[in-house]
């Protein structure tokens, strides 16, 4: 693989492929910096060399393979700030064993797909893709900031049992079953069909939201982590779930 390919297909930039080979339905990239050594902490170049360190790095695949990026990680020892440390990997968030472009790729996806067919295409466990998506859902989007808001409207999941009225009694009265379970409706629903007299709120996009809510939680048999449910609420008007029909 060229310097130009790793850099375009994979996002690392300045590297040369020192080997490429095939484990089953893995693709093994071994890689080696072209840059200068520099110290992790200060940055500074005045560094001598101390071992190595390999770590291997998952990049977006290639077809239905795998492709992993190797390299062995160089440890140095600042002449300035004395510290020996593994040089910085540029193309990989903190510790992560995959790359910033594999985070991206994931992303897309699951604006599409649900994590379970994310997992599946891309290769890595759902408790890998549900972490890339909750770190940035997390930065994305803090809780809504509640003050300043002047009217709840309020999407009824339960229906409780209302008291009969003048209209509704009568209804009962008639002997007409028709008239009567719609009287019993209109009581149940009295205090909700009053209220858009004092606040003309329409609960219809509400109720449309919450047909949202629950097609996504059932598409993932449910959520365990509340915090990751509430900020997939917050980003649901960006969900396509074109891939399941
Ligand atoms: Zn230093």
């Amino acid at each position: 693989m060229t310097s130009s390919e790793l850099y375009h297909g994979f996002g690392l930039e300045g590297y040369q492929t020192v080997a490429t080979s095939c484990e089953g339905t893995k693709i093994i990239v071994e890689v080696e910096s072209k840059k200068r050594l520099r110290c992790p902490v200060c940055n500074g170049t005045n560094v001598v060399r101390r071992g190595r360190c390999p770590r291997d790095f998952r990049v977006p695949p290639i077809g239905h393979k795998k492709v992993v990026i190797r390299w062995a990680v160089p440890r140095v020892e600042c002449r300035d700030c004395g510290v020996v440390r593994r040089v910085r990997v540029p193309f990989a968030n903190g510790h992560k064993r995959y790359t910033k472009r594999l985070e991206r790729y994931v992303l897309r996806l699951l604006r599409a797909a649900t994590i379970k067919d994310v997992a599946a295409i891309v290769g890595l466990g759902r408790d890998v893709i549900k972490d890339i998506q909750k770190r940035v859902l997390l930065k994305r989007f803090r809780l809504p900031r509640l003050k300043g808001v002047r009217r709840i409207a309020i999407d009824e999941i339960s229906i409780g049992k209302g008291h009969r009225y003048d209209w509704a009694r009568r209804a009962e009265a008639s002997g007409i079953s028709l008239l009567k379970a719609f009287g019993g409706t209109v009581a149940a629903h009295r205090t909700g069909i009053l209220a858009w007299y004092d606040d003309k709120v329409s609960t219809g996009p509400l109720e449309g939201t919450n047909n949202k809510i629950r097609t996504m939680k059932r598409q993932a048999h449910g959520y365990r982590d509340t915090e990751f449910f509430k900020r997939k609420i917050m980003v649901l008007h960006e969900t396509k779930y074109a891939f399941v029909g």
